[in-house]
């Protein structure tokens, strides 16, 4: 199953041989992938199931992580907060690519129960792109254990590429932020930078909302804040 809510090109310029290491590495990737699970929700739960003897998620080849810089799949296992959401994407950012979010429970895909709440948020995807959804309230372990093969699938296949979305996409995903955390939102992250980094600079890269960025630089340390985010190619 490929994932139909990233927008990211399905056919990019590849040499053959750049083609072929790909396949190598996407084929050993997906079996050697570690979750952070950062549990916000009732869903925490269901994972120790999953990843302790009952179902034995290693045993996959898959197994839990304690930092975001060692880990590749980012869960979230439940409603967000609009404060919990900050430190999310603060996490996802720190996160080395690939990198694969996964959203848990119906609250992450329309807010759930949740959905009146003024606290809460209610699509993650506007925020950082999602992989996949394992939707219920909760899912069940042997759903979670599903959901993750089809992951460790979609890997293998080269179908996993939502986390260039938010290269190619990031003033939108910024607008999103700022929309809730205010103008001056930001992180430590130079996710521009990252995107020439992976060569993965768009023509939506950069836009307005990037553009507030550097127009409220002077409210923090200005020298950590790059020339090209004014919005300069
Ligand atoms: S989806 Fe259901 S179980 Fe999960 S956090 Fe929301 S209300 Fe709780």
């Amino acid at each position: 199953m490929k994932s139909e809510i990233c927008r990211t090109p399905d056919k990019e310029e590849r040499s053959l041989l750049r083609q072929v290491l790909d396949k190598i590495a996407n084929h050993c990737r997906a079996r050697s992938l570690f979750i952070l699970h950062y549990c916000t929700g009732c869903g925490a739960i269901e994972l120790p199931p999953v990843i302790t003897s009952r179902f034995d998620s290693e045993r996959l080849g898959i197994q839990p992580m304690v930092t975001p810089r060692q880990a590749d799949i980012l869960l979230i296992t439940g409603y967000l907060s609009i404060k919990t959401l900050k430190r999310v994407i603060l996490t996802y950012e720190q996160m080395a690519a690939p990198k694969y979010v996964i959203g848990m429970g119906s609250c992450t895909i329309n807010g759930g129960m949740y959905w009146q709440s003024y606290a809460t948020i209610k699509r993650l995807l506007e925020y950082i792109p999602v992989d996949m959804y394992m939707a219920g309230c909760m899912p069940r372990p042997e759903a979670m254990q599903q959901g993750f093969l089809q992951l460790m699938d979609n890997i293998d296949n080269g179908n996993a590429n939502c986390w260039k979305d938010y290269y190619y996409n990031y003033d939108e995903y910024l607008g999103h932020q700022q929309a809730l955390f205010g103008p001056d939102w930001h992180t430590p992250t130079d996710v521009i930078a990252e995107a020439r980094h992976y060569q993965l600079f768009g023509e939506k890269t950069i836009g307005d909302h990037t553009a507030l960025l550097a127009k409220f630089a002077s409210k923090y340390v200005t020298k950590t804040i790059p020339n090209h985010i004014v919005g300069v190619n």
